[in-house]
C-alpha cells in the first residue's frame, strides 16, 4: 500500500514541479489519484505501463489569440484554449468556457476531471475542454458574435465530428452556441452538425440537453436519497449559481417536491420562503440576462401588488451556504464550498451534498462531508447528465435522428441511475461502502486505463 502511495506521490509532485502555475489542476490531480491507490494494488500493470504519467499529460493542448473589434470600435484580444485530454474511448469531448478567470490551469483541471466522468456514462467518449478568458457579461450580442467567430476562425482547424466535439459550459449557452456554430459551417462549407453539442433542437441539438446537467444532478441525489430512506418531497434545498445547472437543478428538485429555497449569482443569493419561483428565475436569466437583485426586486413588488406577503430578501455579498438545508447542491463554480462553509451545513444539519458544478467543495469541505457522515456525490459523476445528453446528441446527428424529449430524458435517467450505481458498487467492491468519491474515480479511470493499454504507447 505504502509503495502505491510512493507511486502516486512522485506523479503528483511531477505534476506540481511541472506546472507550478496550475493549483486547480494540482488539486483535481489530487484529488483523483488519491483515491486510486487500491485500484492500482490490484492491476500494477497500469503503474507499469506508465498510465499514471500518461493520464495527467494532455494528449495536445491548443493556445491561441483571439482579436476582434468592440462595438466601441476598439480592438480587444483575448485568449483561447482548447486542451484535448485524453481520446482512449472517443473523440475529445468537453465543454468551453467564456469567463474573465478562465487560464490554462482551470482548463486543464476540467478536461481532467472530463475524461474520468466521460467514462462514467459508459458512452463512447474521451476528454476535452476550451475557453476563453473572455467576458460575456455586459457584452451585446453582436461583440459576442464577433468574438465567437473569431474564436472559432482558430479553433475550427482542431475539432471535428470524429476529432473533438465541444459544448457549452460557465458563459456559454444557446446563443454563443449558435454563432460558433454558425462560424464553423461557413469556414467549412459543411453541415456538420456533430461538431459541436448544445445545439438548438431546431437545427440539429437534442430536446432536454438544455435541461440535462440540471436533471441529472437531482436525479443523482434522488438516488443517493433513496439509499438513505429519504426523497426530495418537503426538504429544503440550496442550490448556489442561477445559470443553466442551477436553473434546471431547481426545476427538477420542484418537481420531486422540493421546497428551493435560496439561488445565487457571483454577486448575491435570493431567499424565497416560498421556494423559487422557477419562471421569474428564468425570466430575469436566460432572457434578461440581469442579475438576480433584479429577480427579488420583481418578486417583492408582484407580491406587494396581489396583496401577498411573500417573503423574499436579497443579500448582496452574502455566503448561501449559511443557510440550513437538507439538501445542498452547488451548481456555480470550482471552490465555492470552503470546509468552513462545509461544517456550517454539517451543523446545520445537512444530509446530502450532490455537486451540479465541477469541483465546487474545496478538498476541506470534501473530508469534512465524508468525516460527518453526509452522502457526498462529486460532480464527476453526478453533473454527468450533460455530457449524457450531448453524447446522445451526437447519436442523433450520426443517424440524421431525432428522439422527443421523453424519450431523451428516460435515457437520461438511466444513464443517471447507472452511474449512481456504478459509484456505490465500486466503493463496496474497494471495502469502502457509501464513498462515491472513490467509486467515481475508480470506475471512471479503471475502464480508461484497461484501454489505453489495449492500445500501447501512445
Ligand atoms: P452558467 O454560465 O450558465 O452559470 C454559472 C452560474 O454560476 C452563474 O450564476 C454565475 O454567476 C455563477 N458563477 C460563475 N462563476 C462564479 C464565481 N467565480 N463566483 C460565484 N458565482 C459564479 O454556467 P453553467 O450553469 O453551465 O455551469 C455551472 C457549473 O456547472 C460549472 O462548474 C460548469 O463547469 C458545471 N457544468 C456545466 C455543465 C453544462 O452542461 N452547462 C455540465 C457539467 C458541469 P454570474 O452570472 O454572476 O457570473
Amino acid at each position: 500500500m505504502s509503495q502505491m502511495s510512493n507511486v502516486l506521490d512522485a506523479v503528483v509532485a511531477r505534476v506540481v514541479a511541472r506546472d507550478p502555475h496550475e493549483p486547480e489542476f494540482h488539486q483535481a490531480v489530487r484529488e483523483v489519484l488519491g483515491t486510486l491507490s487500491p485500484a492500482l494494488e490490484r492491476h500494477p500493470e497500469y503503474v507499469e505501463a506508465g498510465i499514471l504519467e500518461r493520464l495527467v499529460e494532455p494528449e495536445r493542448v491548443i493556445l491561441f489569440r483571439v482579436p476582434w473589434v468592440d462595438d466601441a470600435g476598439h480592438t480587444q484580444v483575448n485568449r483561447g484554449f482548447r486542451v484535448q485530454f485524453n481520446s482512449a474511448l472517443g473523440p475529445y469531448k468537453g465543454g468551453l468556457r467564456f469567463h474573465p478567470s478562465v487560464n490554462l490551469g482551470i482548463i486543464k483541471f476540467l478536461g481532467f476531471e472530463q475524461v474520468l466522468k466521460n467514462s462514467l456514462t459508459g458512452l463512447p467518449l474521451g476528454g476535452g475542454k476550451g475557453g476563453s478568458d473572455f467576458d460575456p457579461h455586459g457584452r451585446s450580442d453582436a461583440e459576442v458574435m464577433r468574438f465567437a467567430q473569431s474564436f472559432m476562425t482558430e479553433l475550427s482547424r482542431h475539432i471535428g465530428e470524429q476529432v473533438d466535439v465541444p459544448a457549452g459550459d460557465i458563459g456559454v449557452g444557446g446563443r454563443e452556441i449558435g454563432y460558433l456554430f454558425g462560424q464553423y459551417k461557413r469556414l467549412n462549407n459543411s453541415y456538420s452538425s456533430g461538431v459541436l453539442t448544445g445545439k438548438n433542437p431546431e437545427w440539429g441539438g437534442s430536446l432536454a440537453r438544455t435541461q440535462a446537467t440540471g436533471y441529472g444532478t437531482v436525479i443523482f441525489a434522488q438516488e443517493m436519497l433513496r439509499g438513505r430512506g429519504l426523497s426530495f418531497d418537503g426538504r429544503r434545498v440550496t442550490i448556489s449559481g442561477a445559470g443553466n445547472v442551477a436553473i434546471y437543478a431547481t426545476a427538477k428538485a420542484q418537481a420531486l417536491g422540493a421546497h428551493v429555497q435560496a439561488v445565487s449569482d457571483s454577486s448575491g443569493y435570493v431567499v424565497d420562503e416560498d421556494g423559487i419561483d422557477l419562471e421569474l428565475l428564468r425570466q430575469v436569466k436566460e432572457v434578461e440576462r440581469a442579475r438576480l437583485s433584479v429577480y427579488a426586486e420583481r418578486r417583492a413588488a408582484s407580491s406587494a401588488a396581489s396583496g401577498s406577503a411573500t417573503a423574499v430578501r436579497y443579500v448582496a455579498g452574502g455566503n448561501i451556504w449559511d443557510l440550513p438545508a437538507d439538501i445542498a447542491l452547488p451548481c456555480a463554480t470550482q471552490n465555492e464550498l470552503t470546509e468552513a462553509d462545509a461544517e456550517t451545513l454539517i451543523r446545520n444539519g445537512v444530509q446530502v451534498v450532490a455537486e451540479g458544478a465541477n469541483m465546487p467543495s474545496t478538498p476541506g469541505a470534501l473530508a469534512a462531508f465524508q468525516a460527518a457522515g453526509v452522502s457526498f456525490g462529486p460532480g464527476k459523476a453526478a453533473n454527468a447528465g450533460g455530457v449524457a445528453v450531448s453524447g446522445l446528441e451526437m447519436a442523433q446527428n450520426a443517424s440524421r435522428d431525432h428522439w422527443t424529449f421523453e424519450q431523451v430524458e428516460a435515457k437520461l435517467t438511466d444513464i443517471m441511475v447507472a452511474i449512481h450505481n456504478t459509484c456505490l458498487a465500486t466503493a463496496d467492491e474497494y471495502g469502502t461502502p457509501g464513498n462515491y468519491v472513490l467509486g467515481a474515480n475508480i470506475a471512471g479511470f479503471t475502464k480508461v486505463a484497461r484501454t489505453m493499454l489495449a492500445h500501447g504507447v501512445i
